[in-house]
């Protein structure tokens, strides 16, 4: 191959990588193209070159792929947040799909793996809940909010967001013409100085209850009246709030919150079953998906009523409250303290009172469960982090021998070693079905069901 660092060349976009780039070969030579889609023919630069594959920077479309559109945001490719925007959304469920399937036949071996069409979104746009804007100020002086440019801590000038809901825009003008007039200081992440770190926006979507948190490097906001006053106007508003963070840190939550005006919480729904949201609880931020994610979890559990259900990595207990609904006993275990006093709260809301929540490792308080109390379960579901399953949690799961698991994945290639630990022990995969929960982006969620396939399971009621 000659071509050289700095050489424009011209390649034909054939794959996509994992991350949404763009994949071209030319004389047996692979490049990895940001923002090129699969079908585009592109004009490059290459930026950075190995012994057979480059990394190359697109300068532009010679020839756009018939997948190709015109993205919302003018700032999709500064910007962080969205990797595929130019990708049509049937295109991109298309992506997901096949990112699934690839892991399972890379990583974990399987030969034909049964991953069903991604369930998308009915509006793959204006889809979060929540977001939390860095307030800043540039060179001039100005107060400004935005996003970070892709991995690094640049704020890019921008309120509107098309991932997010309408108010947030409202919302944050509102802020910054306050910080101007009373000539209130932002955070300055270098010096650790000023006051105006983040603004926080949650919104309930069954509910129309919004939620405003200011993140301060300090413990009060110079004109509170005024800031409460303006806000309060913004349709749906609910609860005004204070957080305190005069850490140097990327963290953007202190764990202080002071409430200005009306509720300490947002109220929201996930099908018939209700939550409370304050500032510093975790909370789903795509709902409507949420619930489609669930409901297929629910129906892969299989549930008669009669069952007793573990859900490992239950965080403020939403999947646990929906299969409570079906099972006889549900068991959660989380490891954060405080998400369990949420679950519990929320299942005593919602009068469920045969769910009961563990705090701790699921990799240590289920073997202990079952080795000191002799516990067991129809079905598990487990719910990780992005590392997947301990592996100690895999083999209690085996020797418990639950007739059904139900695996939901944020991550496909750390799905794909557990699917194989627990299929190489007693289990099929059944079928695999990915959920969009996060139009525009690389991300996928998956849920799959896994049966026995050896000896009879402990206790079977069906
Ligand atoms: N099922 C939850 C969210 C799961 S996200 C829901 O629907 O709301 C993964 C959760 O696993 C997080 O809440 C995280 O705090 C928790 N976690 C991480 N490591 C863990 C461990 N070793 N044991 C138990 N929980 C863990």
């Amino acid at each position: 191959m000659n071509i050289n660092k700095n050489d424009v060349f011209t390649v034909r976009i054939e794959d996509m990588g994992s991350e949404g780039e763009g994949i071209g070969k030319s004389e047996g030579f692979t490049w990895f193209i940001k923002d090129a889609i699969i079908g585009d023919v592109v004009e490059a630069k290459a930026m950075k070159l190995k012994k057979n594959y480059g990394y190359a920077r697109l300068l532009q479309v010679l020839e756009p792929s018939i997948h190709r559109i015109e993205p919302k945001c003018e700032f999709h490719r500064q910007c962080g947040g969205c990797q595929i925007q130019a990708l049509d959304y049937s295109q991109q469920l298309l992506f997901k799909q096949n990112k699934v399937s690839n892991n399972l036949k890379r990583i974990g071996g399987f030969e034909n793996p049964n991953v069903l069409p991604v369930i998308g979104m009915e509006n793959p746009f204006y889809y979060r809940n929540k977001a939390q804007f860095p307030i800043r100020q540039d060179k001039d002086g100005s107060i400004i909010t935005g996003f970070y440019a892709g991995r690094s801590h640049t704020v890019i000038a921008n309120t509107k967001c098309y991932l997010g809901i309408d108010a947030n825009e409202t919302i944050l003008k509102k802020i910054i013409r306050i910080m101007e007039e009373n000539h209130i200081s932002a955070y300055n992440e270098e010096t650790g100085t000023g006051l105006v770190r983040h603004v926080l926006i949650r919104a309930g979507f069954t509910t129309g209850e919004i939620m405003v948190c200011l993140i301060l490097n300090g413990d009060k906001f110079p004109c509170e009246d005024k800031l409460v006053e303006n806000l309060r106007e913004v349709e749906g508003m609910t609860s005004i709030s204070i957080n305190v963070n005069k850490k140097n840190t990327n963290v953007i939550l202190g764990d202080k919150v002071r409430t200005l005006w009306g509720q300490d919480y947002i109220t929201d729904y996930i099908g018939a079953i209700k939550y409370q949201i304050s500032p510093l609880s975790f909370y789903q931020v795509n709902p409507i998906q949420t619930k489609k994610l669930y409901e297929t979890a629910l129906d892969y559990a299989g549930l008669s009523g009669n069952e007793t259900v573990w859900d490992l990595y239950c965080g403020i207990g939403t999947i646990s409250l929906f299969l409570a609904q079906r099972a006889k006993k549900v068991m959660g275990v989380e490891i954060v303290p405080q998400a369990i006093e949420d679950a519990k709260n929320n299942a005593r809301i919602n009068g469920i009172t045969n769910a009961e929540f563990y705090v701790g490792k699921a990799e240590e308080v289920l073997p202990r469960k079952y080795k000191e109390d002799g516990e067991y379960a129809e079905v598990i579901v487990v719910d990780p982090p992005r590392k997947g399953c301990d592996e100690t949690l895999l083999d209690t799961i085996v020797q418990m021998g639950p007739k059904r698991v139900v695996y939901v994945s944020c991550d496909s290639a750390t799905l794909a070693r557990d699917l194989r630990y627990l299929c190489d022990r007693g289990y099929e995969t059944v079928k695999v079905q990915p959920v969009d929960m996060f139009g525009q982006t690389v991300g996928v969620e998956s849920v799959v069901l896994l049966s026995r396939t050896e000896g009879t399971p402990r206790a079977d009621y069906n």
